[in-house]
C-alpha cells in the first residue's frame, strides 16, 4: 500500500466521501436548477439547505438565498446587488432596465486592504471599474480599522464621491483575520452603504459552538457569501449567497416564457432562475445535505474546531522559536511567518532581499525534494510562508517536521 503524503497546505480533504457519491448522483441525474419542472424535488432540497443557513446566521425570516459556483460569484452578486438598490433607492434609477446611471463614475466600494481581489472584479464586471474600490487601512491583527474606515468615507465625501457599498471579509485568504461586524455594521448603517459580508472562507465557524462567537454582528449585513469548497469541505464547486431581504432579489428578476413565465409565480410555483445569475446550474446542494446527514454539523464542528486548535498550536511553535517571526495571531486556521536568517553581516546592503530569497529558496526546495508544499505570500516589501490548516487529520508533529526542515534549510542556506 502506497502511503499517503502528509498534506499540511490548502487541501480541500478527505473524510466526505458521501459527498464524492453525492457528485457522482449530481452528475448521473443532471439536473438542472433553473425550472421547477426539470428539478422539482432539488429545488425544495436546495430551497431548505438556503432557509437553514440563514437561520443559522442568524437572519430573519423574510431572508433569502441562492447556491452559486463559489465566493467570486456570491460577492459579484453582493455588489450587483448593492449597485443596482443603490441606483433604485438613491436616485430613482433602474440599473437593470437603464444600465448605468450618470452618478457611476463616482460610486465608491469600500473594503480593507486585505480583501479578496474579487471585490475589485466584481467592481469591473459591474461597470464601476476597479477605481471604485477604496481600500482601508487594517490593524496590526490584519483586520479593517474603524476608526480609518470613518475617514476614508469623510474624505469620499469631500471629493463629491458616492459611497455604496462595504464590505467586511470574514476570513481573509491570507491570515484567516475577521473584520470587526458590529463596527462596521453601524457605520453601514449610518451612511446608508450596503454591507456584504465575504464570509467564503470563516462562514462555517457558524457551525462550531466554540467559535460561532466570532461572526457575531453577520445578521446585520445585507448580503453573505459562504464557500462549501473551503471550510466546509465539499468538492468544487459549492457555495452560496444569502441577502437579508429577500425583496431585493427582484432587482435582477427575469422572466422568461419558456422557463419560468410569471404565470408560475402567480401559481406559487417556486423557481431558483430569478434568484441567480446562472440559467442552467448544477445541483450542488446535494452534496453539502448529503454531509451534514452523514456528519451532522457536529462532526463538521469536531473537524473545524480541531483545525483551529492546530493553527493556535502551530503558532505557538513558531512564536517560541527565536528563529522564526510570526505574522499573525491565528484567527481561523492561517498561520503566517517567515524564517528569520541570522544577524547579518554589516556588509550586506539589502537585508530584506536576502531573507526574501531565502524564505523562497525554502519553499521552493521542499517542494522539489517533495517533503511539503507550502504556501507564500507577501506583506509589504517582505515574503512569508504560510500553512493553511484545513486537514483536520494533520497533527502537531506533522508541522513540528516541515518546521524543523524549513529551520535546517534556512541555516544551510546561510
Ligand atoms: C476563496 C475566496 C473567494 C473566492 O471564492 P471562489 O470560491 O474561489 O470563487 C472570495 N473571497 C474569499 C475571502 C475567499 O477566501
Amino acid at each position: 500500500m502506497v502511503s499517503q503524503p502528509t498534506c499540511i497546505a490548502h487541501l480541500h480533504c478527505p473524510p466526505l466521501i458521501p459527498a464524492l457519491a453525492a457528485e457522482v448522483l449530481i452528475s448521473a441525474t443532471n439536473q438542472s436548477m433553473d425550472s421547477w419542472d426539470q428539478s422539482p424535488a432539488a429545488t425544495v432540497l436546495e430551497q431548505q439547505l438556503v432557509n437553514w443557513l440563514c437561520q443559522k446566521f442568524g437572519y430573519p425570516a423574510i431572508a433569502d438565498g441562492v447556491f452559486t459556483s463559489g465566493g467570486t460569484q456570491s460577492n459579484f452578486m453582493g455588489l450587483l446587488l448593492a449597485r443596482d438598490r443603490f441606483c433604485q433607492t438613491y436616485l430613482n434609477w433602474s440599473a437593470q432596465k437603464q444600465g448605468l446611471p450618470p452618478e457611476a463614475p463616482r460610486f465608491r466600494i469600500l473594503c480593507s486592504e486585505v480583501s479578496h481581489f474579487t471585490i475589485r472584479q466584481a467592481a469591473a464586471l459591474l461597470g464601476l471599474g476597479e477605481q471604485a474600490v477604496v481600500p482601508v487601512k487594517t490593524d496590526a491583527a490584519f483586520r479593517l480599522c474603524p476608526t480609518q474606515l470613518a475617514q476614508t468615507l469623510e474624505h469620499l465625501k469631500q471629493e463629491n464621491l458616492i459611497p455604496i457599498a462595504l464590505v467586511a471579509t470574514v476570513g481573509t485568504t491570507d491570515f484567516g483575520s475577521i473584520d470587526p461586524l458590529p463596527e462596521m455594521a453601524t457605520i453601514a448603517q449610518t451612511h446608508n452603504l450596503w454591507l456584504h459580508v465575504d464570509a467564503a472562507y470563516g462562514g462555517a465557524l457558524v457551525l462550531s459552538d466554540r467559535h460561532r462567537s466570532k461572526l457575531a454582528g453577520i445578521e446585520a449585513a445585507d448580503s453573505i457569501t459562504v464557500d462549501f469548497h473551503k471550510l466546509f469541505y465539499q468538492p468544487i464547486s459549492c457555495g452560496a449567497f444569502l441577502l437579508k431581504d429577500r425583496v431585493h432579489f427582484d432587482l435582477i428578476k427575469l422572466h422568461a416564457d419558456y422557463l419560468n413565465p410569471e404565470s408560475n409565480q402567480a401559481a406559487g410555483i417556486p423557481d431558483l432562475v430569478t434568484k441567480s445569475v446562472q440559467t442552467t446550474r448544477r445541483f450542488d446542494a446535494l452534496k453539502l445535505w448529503i454531509s451534514l446527514q452523514n456528519l451532522g454539523q457536529q462532526g463538521f464542528a469536531t473537524m473545524i474546531d480541531t483545525t483551529i486548535d492546530l493553527a493556535i498550536e502551530t503558532a505557538r511553535l513558531i512564536a517560541a522559536n527565536r528563529r522564526f517571526e510570526l505574522a499573525n495571531p491565528p484567527m481561523i486556521n492561517a498561520v503566517v511567518f517567515r524564517y528569520c536568517p541570522t544577524p547579518l553581516l554589516p556588509t550586506m546592503n539589502d537585508p530584506i532581499a536576502w531573507s526574501n530569497q531565502v524564505n523562497r529558496q525554502i519553499r521552493t526546495t521542499l517542494m522539489q525534494r517533495g517533503q511539503a508544499v507550502l504556501a507564500q505570500t507577501q506583506i509589504g516589501d517582505r515574503v512569508y510562508l504560510k500553512f493553511t490548516l484545513l486537514n483536520p487529520r494533520t497533527t502537531l508533529d506533522d508541522i513540528s517536521n516541515v518546521l524543523n526542515w524549513i529551520q535546517q534549510l534556512g541555516q544551510a542556506l546561510e
